[in-house]
């Protein structure tokens, strides 16, 4: 048994197993043993079962979002919007079962056509910062196309992961459809990857991991998808709505304490306003409300663990360029401040690494050309914002900067029924959108001749 630790309070508010090798390869076993069915189940039944087990996350919200709150120091109305983003995730991907068309394709002495065949047990491995959101986004799609999942969540948030499996059945998934096997990532992590019946891996988490799953794939061929780090930039121009750009700026990598792989941990601001953007982003720093995120007015919790905390403060060392900080409570949890670094420069840790925490740095910029430079001065490349009242411009720096989802004049969050995922070393391959579910199967192609 593991004890999982509210961030919030320091204290074990749960014991959970931590599945053996040997229990996660049955429960492939099995997966593999339900794969042969739930692939067989007709396109419309499988739909109404992935609605119906929508419709039972949502009944659930305040329970599996409390849950959040306890477990991972999410704030209340964050973690409501991520059990809805389950349910929704669930609902937008019944409609795949009865769309993976293939195509019929015009050759001469016959008819030729392609399917697409799910691909088998898919291995979910789930990161501690979004818990629910991302298991969605890797067993919706999965189960729409007919595979089967084994999901394992984080260590160290592995609770509402848990309910989901409960409500899953509950919804009338048969056994072996959707498993979720909490344990080490050392373990059963590891075992997606050696295991042969598991045939894709989707993975979220630190690219440094990442980069070893992908090693390990590589002997067996293994599908893969990889939604890995980031080091976003904002990039502010001195045309821009330089109010709004400021008062929204520190949700754009407060929220979530800063955890969060689209955080816009660099704020590139153009020289010319950035003394003018700096006065404005101070006040709304300040403003972010760091409380109990059990409060309906919490706007940031705390960090995920005391090591985190750790780290994150090895940002900010005694005499590090604090601009400004904002504030947060004293006493137990993992608390750490929002915390604006000017001026950094470009060979700093703190603007070179995910941080993975609430510290941004500012920098300035001189022109277009040296925005692009700077934003694509990362070996990342996920996320964005770019904020200019220019439209050619929004669009030529939009098309110039090496990253997968960006957004211009605000700082959205990631739309299910979009594309996700990562340039350079922030991943391979995407999820979400229209075509998510195709990611889970296989092409094949067949010639009837007529002859
Ligand atoms: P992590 O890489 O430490 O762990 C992620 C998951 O992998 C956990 O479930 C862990 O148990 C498991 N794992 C660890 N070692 C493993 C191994 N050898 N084999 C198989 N599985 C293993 O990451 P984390 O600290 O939980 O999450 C933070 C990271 O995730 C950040 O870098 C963040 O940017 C990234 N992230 C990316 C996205 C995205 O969509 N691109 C979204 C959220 C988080």
């Amino acid at each position: 048994m593991t004890a999982v630790i509210s961030p919030v309070t320091g204290q074990s508010i749960a014991d959970v197993p931590a599945t053996s090798l040997e229990e996660t390869d049955r429960a492939i076993e099995r997966a593999h043993a339900a794969f042969a069915t739930w692939r067989n189940v007709a396109p419309g039944d499988r739909a109404r079962l992935l609605r119906r087990f929508s419709e039972v996350v949502g009944e659930h919200n305040e329970e599996l979002a409390r849950l959040e709150v306890a477990n991972a120091g999410h704030t209340i109305g964050n973690a409501r919007w991520e059990a809805g983003n389950v349910r929704d995730v669930l609902a937008y991907y019944s409609g795949s079962p009865e769309r993976l068309f293939g195509r019929q394709i015009p050759v001469a002495g016959g008819v030729d056509m392609t399917f697409k065949e799910p691909i088998g047990v898919v291995g979910v491995i789930v990161p501690w910062n979004f818990p629910m959101p991302i298991a969605g986004w890797g067993f919706a799609p999965a189960l729409a196309a007919g595979c089967t999942v084994v999901l394992k969540p984080a260590e160290v948030t592995p609770l509402t992961a848990i309910r989901l499996g409960e409500l899953a059945l509950e919804a009338g998934l048969p056994e072996g459809v959707f498993t979720v096997i909490p344990g080490k990532g050392s373990v059963v992590g590891e075992r997606f990857v050696t295991h042969p019946l598991v045939r894709k891996v989707v993975f979220t988490g630190s690219t440094e991991v990442g980069e070893r799953i992908m090693a390990g794939c590589a002997s067996q061929i293994k599908r893969l998808t990889l939604e890995l780090g980031g080091k976003s930039a904002n990039v502010v121009f001195a045309d821009s709505d330089l109010e709004k750009a400021a008062a929204t700026a520190p949700y754009s990598v407060f929220d979530n304490a800063g955890q969060d792989c689209c955080a816009r941990s660099r704020f590139l601001v153009e020289r010319s306003a950035f003394d003018r953007f700096m006065s404005l982003l101070e006040p709304a720093v300040m403003g972010v409300r760091v409380e109990d995120p059990s409060l309906d007015t919490s706007e940031m919790g705390p960090l995920i663990t005391a090591a985190h905390r750790d780290s994150v403060a090895s940002y900010v060392p005694d005499g590090a360029p604090v601009a400004f900080r904002g504030t947060c409570p004293d006493g137990p949890g993992w608390w750490f401040p929002p915390t604006v670094l000017a001026p950094v420069s470009e060979s700093d840790r703190a603007y070179r690494d995910e941080i993975f925490g609430p510290v941004v740095v500012v920098v300035p910029f001189d022109d277009e050309a040296d925005a692009i430079h700077k934003a694509n001065d990362s070996d990342y490349g996920l996320s964005g914002s770019i904020w200019t009242r220019d439209v050619g411009r929004a669009l030529r720096v939009s098309r110039g900067i090496e990253s997968g989802n960006l957004s211009v004049n605000s700082h959205s969050s990631v739309r299910y029924w979009t594309p996700f995922g990562g340039f350079k070393r922030s991943g391979l391959g995407r999820e979400l959108g229209p075509d998510a579910a195709d990611a889970f199967t296989e092409t094949k192609n067949v010639f009837i001749s007529t002859d």
